[in-house]
């Protein structure tokens, strides 16, 4: 319920302006983001990988309703790619499709995303695209597909998320194209008809998921897991199905969200896994805060005592 409200939350816009403006709400919003700036959130990477993390950089923004802002950010993460070149530091990115274009259209998503393919090609790098709420999952496995295997740009990975009914069949398909997928369980609100409403159909989903895809067949055709989740039991389901398949800790990574869990992400570091944190930044961080909030009530009641402060 608490849940519905907040993710509803997220797409209001009298609840943006108020909420942004709440010292308290800026407060917590900084527990998740690395920063307003580039150069803050190299900071953050630069301190992250210094204790053995990774890291994938993502620009906060999403629902861009026209094609100049759509250009905008995607100048944006040209810049974040010339940066993570120039200083060095272990990052790839992560993009979100309606903040590269694609309510405007898959078109202007898909030109923007080849642009920031082929410069993350020139330096080596690698692209994900995120996975937003179910009405786009089809387009963005699409527009993936035509860059990957239509024009062959390899340095591109997708999300797939472990409570939509379709995930079986995209992982499937996915494995046998040896694709780099994240797996989460998923973030936005989703009707009863498209994504499993009950928390332990999602968890069983997931890690039935994620054995698959570390299977010798799966990974004999290239397939790569990165598992993304701070759940407990997940994480133990993944390392055991990738000891009993045989699968080395470099043969797939974890990942976590930036300001969840760090010491679970010092752990594994240490422990030989590989660990890539999720670290975002910039202004625009209403919609990525009301997510975090709706996956865990107990931060909502931080804002709360927080909100009348000043
Ligand atoms: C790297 C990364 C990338 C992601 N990309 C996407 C994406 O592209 N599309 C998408 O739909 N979703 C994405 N997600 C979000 C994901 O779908 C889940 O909503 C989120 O990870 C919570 O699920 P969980 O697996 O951590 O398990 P949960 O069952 O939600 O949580 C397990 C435990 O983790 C801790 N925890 C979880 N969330 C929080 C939090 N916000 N604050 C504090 N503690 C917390 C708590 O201790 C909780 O008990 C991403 C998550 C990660 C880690």
């Amino acid at each position: 319920m608490l849940r519905a409200i907040l993710l509803s939350l997220a797409g209001m816009k009298g609840a943006q302006r108020l909420l942004m403006g709440t010292p308290g709400v800026r407060r917590l919003a900084r527990r998740f983001v690395a920063g307003d700036t580039l150069d803050e959130a190299i900071d953050v990477t630069r301190a992250l990988n210094a204790r053995k993390l990774k890291v994938t950089l993502a620009c906060l923004g999403e629902h861009v309703h026209n094609e100049a802002d759509a250009t905008r950010a995607t100048a944006a993460y040209l810049a974040v790619l010339e940066r993570i070149a120039a200083t060095g530091v272990d990052s790839n990115i992560s993009v979100k499709p309606t903040h590269l274009g694609m309510e405007v259209s898959d078109d202007l998503f898909a030109a923007n995303l080849r642009r920031v393919l082929e410069k993350a090609k020139e330096a080596s790098n690698f692209a994900r695209i995120d996975m937003e709420d179910s009405p786009f999952t089809e387009r963005t496995l699409s527009v993936y597909r035509a860059l990957r295997d239509g024009e062959g740009f390899r340095n591109v990975g997708v999300v797939i998320q472990a409570y939509l009914y379709r995930s079986a069949d995209d992982m499937h398909r996915l494995a046998e194209e040896g694709a780099n997928v994240r797996l989460c369980k998923g973030a936005y609100k989703e009707p009863p008809s498209v994504a499993m409403p009950e928390k332990k159909d999602v968890d069983a989903n997931y890690i039935r998921l994620a054995d698959g895809y570390l299977s010798e067949p799966a990974r004999a055709c290239g397939a790569y897991l990165a598992a993304a989740t701070h759940d407990d039991k997940m994480i133990a389901a993944v390392k055991e199905s990738a000891q009993r398949h045989g699968v080395p800790k470099d043969g797939y990574e974890f990942q976590m969200l930036y300001g969840v869990r760090s010491a679970t992400q010092d752990q594994l570091a240490a422990d030989g896994y590989r660990m890539r944190v999720y670290v975002p930044f910039g202004s625009d961080w209403y919609g990525y805060l009301m997510r975090r909030l709706a996956e865990r009530p107990a931060n909502l009641w931080f804002m709360m005592r927080n909100f009348g402060r000043g």
